[in-house]
């Protein structure tokens, strides 16, 4: 599953994650993070056989995890269809329909941004 972690000031120093990964063996790819030592926030893919129970581990030693069922929103109003960002997203995550309208895949998005970043009319967001 693809997750926001949320540390707390009085957690962010504390090896909850390494020792999630290794009781039970799952796999933690960070995608996205910004943590200082006043807290912070990262995106994650975590899969496993016992993902649940890694996850029900950090959730128990205060990290909030929060699943991203979406990274980035497109607003439909402002794309003009360009498709500029499709050659820029790392994934392929972004495509171009048969009807020419480009459409954003949230399973295969990861939050990269640059997207975000070099779309001429602010058309994508990043959900945080
Ligand atoms: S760069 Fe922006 S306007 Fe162009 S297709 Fe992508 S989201 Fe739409
Ligand atoms: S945020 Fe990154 S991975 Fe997601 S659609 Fe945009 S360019 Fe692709």
């Amino acid at each position: 599953m693809k997750a926001w972690l949320k540390f707390s000031p009085r957690i962010v120093n504390k090896s909850i994650i390494s020792e999630a990964i290794k009781k039970y063996d799952i796999d933690f790819n960070i995608l996205r993070a910004n943590i200082t030592p006043r807290g912070g926030k990262m995106l994650v893919e975590i899969s496993g056989p016992d993902e649940g129970k890694g996850i029900k581990f950090i959730e128990e030693a205060g990290i909030e995890v929060q699943p991203a069922m979406r990274v980035v929103k497109k607003d439909r109003d402002k794309c003009v269809d360009c498709g500029a960002c499709l050659s820029l997203c790392p994934v392929n995550a972004i495509c171009m329909e048969d009807d020419w309208e480009v459409k954003i895949d949230d399973q295969k998005c990861i939050g990269c941004s640059f997207c975000v970043n070099s779309c001429p009319t602010k058309a994508i967001m990043l959900f945080e």
